[in-house]
Parts: C-alpha cells; structure tokens; sequence
C-alpha cells in the first residue's frame, strides 16, 4: 500500500507556481490575485479560507479575504461579487460555501464573471468541463486528477466507482474520469442514496472516490484487493482527547482498508491540500488568460471601467 500524499504533491505544484510568480515579477506583469468571499462564522470555512488564503501568501500570490457578517443581504452580496467583477486586479473570485440559508448560492455563483470563476462552479464552467474544452475545472475534482496524475496512476480503462453526486465534488470527478483523455477513459459508476447493491458495485471497482460525508462509511468488505481509493470526505468528529474538540475523519475505515489497497490517501492531508493546489492552480491561469497581450482587448479585456474599490466589511 502506498500513500497518495497530497501535502507531498501539492508542495511540488506550489514550488512550481511560486517560481513562476517569481517569472512575472521579473517580467513585470502583475501577480496573480485571488479574492475569497466568506460570509458569517461557521468553524470549518473559516478554517479552509484561512489555508487557502496563508497559500497564496506562501507563494507570492496576493489575496483578498472580504468576511461578511452572516446576515448580509443577498442583494449587498452581489454587490461584492459586482465589484470584484469589474476590478481588474482580481484575477479569481473564490465563493466559500455554504452559505447562510437566505442566500440563494445559484444567484451568487452565476453572477461570477466566468472568466474569474477558478472554482469552476459558474454553469459556463461546468458546461465546459462537461464538453471537454477548455475551462476551469472545480478545486476538489481538479485536485484529485492532480493528485493521480502526480502518482503516475493511470486511469484509462479502469472501472471507477464514485461515492456521492454532490455539484462540488461526486458529478463533476465522475464526468472527468469518464471523458476520453489522459485524465479518463474510465468506465464510471456513480452512486448515490438510492443506490441499490452498493457494496457489489464497489467490490467491482479499480478506483474508489469516496464523497460523501459519512465518516467510516467505506469498509474493508467492500473494496477488492489492489483498489486505489481517494477519500475525499472531512467530517469533524467530536474527540475529548484532542485540544479542538474534535477530529477529523474521512469516508473510508482507513485502519482495515488501507491494507487492501494499491494506493490510498490519507484524511487529513490527501484531498484537502489537492484542493488548494488546484485552486491556486486556477487563479495563475486565470492572471495569464486575463492579462495576455494575445487577449481579445490586449491584456485589458477585464478592465470594464469599474473603480476597484472594494467595500470590504469585518
Ligand atoms: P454532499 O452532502 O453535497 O453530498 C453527499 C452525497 O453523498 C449525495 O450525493 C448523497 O446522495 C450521497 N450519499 C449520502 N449517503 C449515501 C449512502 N449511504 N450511499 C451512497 N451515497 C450516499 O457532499 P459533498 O459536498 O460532495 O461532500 C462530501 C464530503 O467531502 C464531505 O465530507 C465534505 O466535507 C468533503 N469535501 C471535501 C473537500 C476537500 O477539499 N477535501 C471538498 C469538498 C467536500
């Protein structure tokens, strides 16, 4: 069994993205710029937006944290993603979600200029990813072809199994693996709630993605011998003995399956940090797409006249 170790992999795509920061500094173009909206308090966003904020940092990016109170109004939202979608310094808009109930996520996300959607979640996005053109691909699916591809596992042929149809992470890594490139050419299975014979269709599979918030829900009697498996959940599970209060589980019962896999990862410290990578992966593209000369409107096309200033509330 080996540890698909994504703390590992995505230092090795920082430690390439922060050399090319280093390129455009010198060449004197603007560095890339991530701007993350959170709204109100819940512990676990706080904590995901502050890595990938600290991420940026590491390697030269500049970010914008904008935290808004959890009783902001839908319409002074959209006035936020607005504004950063007319300043031309912002190259990302990142979105943390959930967001609180009286927020309609579909409007926020589908006003998210396109071209500044590095979480791949905007319905051009999505389309694209569908299609197989050219477009950002979500941050936790994007990760995990990362992290397989950094481990050199081949996916083409091989009968994937994805646990949970989730927008974010389950329909999308199911479409990916199914489209025929480098990346796919798996036969893909997605399963569901209402997925009959689980445990049969699991036993069939090469790779597992496991995705769907259940901690220890994967067992050994479920997985073949030789399986790849990438366990995408996070479940904060209350721990007495630990200083925070809790722990953090993934989807698989890592301590009786890890023996009967070729490879899996590790929860903390697999997907999560992929996630981030993918994500900064996202953001340089979009500074290089945005800014080139070879844009339509000469490396200005983002420059609609807005004013950049932003509102930013505490
Ligand atoms: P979600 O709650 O939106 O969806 C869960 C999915 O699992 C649903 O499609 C549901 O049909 C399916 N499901 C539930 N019970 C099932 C069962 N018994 N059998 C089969 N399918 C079942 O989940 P999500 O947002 O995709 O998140 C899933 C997990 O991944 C969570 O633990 C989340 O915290 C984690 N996550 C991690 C990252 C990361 O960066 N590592 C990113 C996103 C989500």
């Amino acid at each position: 069994m080996q540890l698909l170790d994504g703390k590992l992999a995505s230092q090795a795509i920082k430690d390439d993205l922060k050399i090319k920061v280093e390129e455009l500094k010198k060449q004197g173009n603007k560095v890339p710029h991530l701007a993350a909206v959170l709204v109100g308090n819940n512990g676990a966003s706080e904590t995901y937006v502050a890595s990938k904020v600290k991420s940026c940092e590491e390697i030269g990016f500049k970010s914008t944290l904008l935290h808004l109170e959890n009783n902001v109004s839908e319409e002074e939202l959209l006035e936020v993603i607005h504004k950063l979608n007319y300043d031309k310094d912002v190259d990302g808009i990142l979105m943390q979600l959930p967001m609180p109930k009286h927020i309609s996520e579909e409007k926020i996300i589908n006003l998210i200029d396109p071209a500044k959607d590095v979480d791949g979640f905007h319905p051009v996005s999505v389309g694209k990813m569908v299609l197989g053109s050219e477009t950002f691909i979500s941050a936790t699916p994007y990760g995990i072809l990362l992290l397989l591809h950094h481990y050199n596992i081949k996916t083409k042929g091989k009968h994937a199994v994805v646990i949970g149809r989730s927008n974010i992470v389950g329909r999308p890594i199911s479409i990916l693996l199914s489209r025929n490139d480098d990346t796919g050419n798996c036969t893909v299975t997605l399963c569901h709630s209402h997925t009959k014979n689980l445990k049969e269709i699991c036993l069939q599979a090469d790779i597992i993605i496991a995705a769907l918030g259940k901690p220890g829900f994967l067992k050994a009697d479920m997985v073949k011998q030789d399986v790849v498996i990438i366990d995408v959940g996070i479940t904060r599970v209350s721990d007495a003995s630990k200083k925070s209060g809790y722990t953090l589980k993934g989807d698989v019962d890592f301590e009786n399956v890890s023996s009967m896999c070729s490879y899996i990862t590790p929860v903390p410290g697999g997907v999560g940090p992929m996630t981030i990578a993918a994500l900064l992966m996202n953001t340089y593209k979009a500074c290089c797409e945005n800014h080139s000369p070879l844009s339509p409107e000469g490396g200005n096309k983002k420059d609609y006249g807005g004013d950049g200033e932003l509102n930013i509330v505490h």
